[in-house]
């Protein structure tokens, strides 16, 4: 039996012989149902059309998404760690060449995803690797899937290994999560962030928003909640949820300016012609 895909957001449902009547992410203000009306796919019909996009990103991390590109197009990130790799998001393809490569870098011990946008093939990815899933309790309301792989975290933040650590900043999603990776950029830090902080077109600013497609922005409490929430971490780089996202560096500068920006926009409006830097 096979685990349908919603075509929209690649969301995998439970084995079934029928197709699920309709995806409870895209029925959320924060998604939207395709324009063809709702569709579901297959993972085997997937691997029929797509083929892995594997992209080294910097020394211990490694991009993998699909090309062409495939809902919401996101790729996930690996950490090659010496007490168990870790898969940041996920996404929902999962072939030959993607099982052979992740193995050849020592597997997957843990798999932690920001929020439901990108629960995706998660249990296949789970089971083909043995892996833990670990996501916010506070999201439990979106698992399409649910599999006894899935452990659900509460607080605000968990090391999953030394210098790996899940920092749930809220915002997009009651849940919404992030990775710090104190190793990464050299030693300076990473945050791999999803779409929690956003990585925009200019890259070296971020934003943040209750829904991406239909434009919903958050409030400034919560904006103010993700600048704190990461104050006591040092970064370098921010990785967004897409190759290329990515603010190179200086980046929890980029952060605490970006948010600057943002609660100047709500609170008073821009006035003038716009702004330098
Ligand atoms: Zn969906
Ligand atoms: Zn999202």
């Amino acid at each position: 039996m096979p685990a349908f895909i919603c075509d929209t957001c690649g969301a995998q449902y439970p084995d079934s012989n029928y197709e699920p009547g309709h995806c409870s992410i895209c029925e959320d203000e924060r998604q939207y149902i395709g324009w063809q009306g709702q569709q579901f796919t297959t993972l085997e019909r997937l691997r029929e059309r797509l083929r892995a996009d594997i992209r080294r990103q910097e020394p211990g991390l490694a991009g993998i998404g699909s090309e062409p590109s495939f809902a919401i197009g996101q790729r996930a990130l690996l950490i090659q760690n010496m007490g168990g790799n870790v898969l940041w998001d996920c996404i929902s393809l999962l072939d030959d060449e993607i099982v052979e490569y992740v193995s050849s870098l020592g597997g997957i011990g843990t798999i932690a995803i920001s929020h439901p946008h990108y629960y995706t093939s998660m249990v296949d990815w789970a089971r083909a690797f043995d892996a833990r899933i670990c996501l916010h309790a506070a999201d439990r309301q979106w698992v399409t899937r649910p599999d006894e792989r899935i452990d659900l975290w509460d607080g605000d933040q968990l090391e999953l290994e030394p210098g790996i650590t899940l920092l749930r900043l809220g915002g997009h999603f009651a849940g919404g999560t992030v990775l710090h990776w104190a190793e990464g950029q050299e030693g300076r830090g990473a945050l791999l962030s999803g779409d929690i902080v956003q990585v925009v077109q200019d890259r070296r600013w971020v934003s943040f928003m209750r829904s991406y497609p239909n434009l919903i922005p958050l409030s400034s409490s919560d904006v103010r909640q993700i600048v704190s929430r990461l104050e006591p971490y040092q970064f370098a780089r921010i990785y967004g949820a897409w190759f290329g996202r990515v603010v190179a560096e200086d980046a929890k500068n980029a952060l605490e300016r970006s948010a600057e920006r943002y609660l100047r926009a709500l609170e008073e409006g821009f006035t003038g012609e716009g702004t330098n830097g």
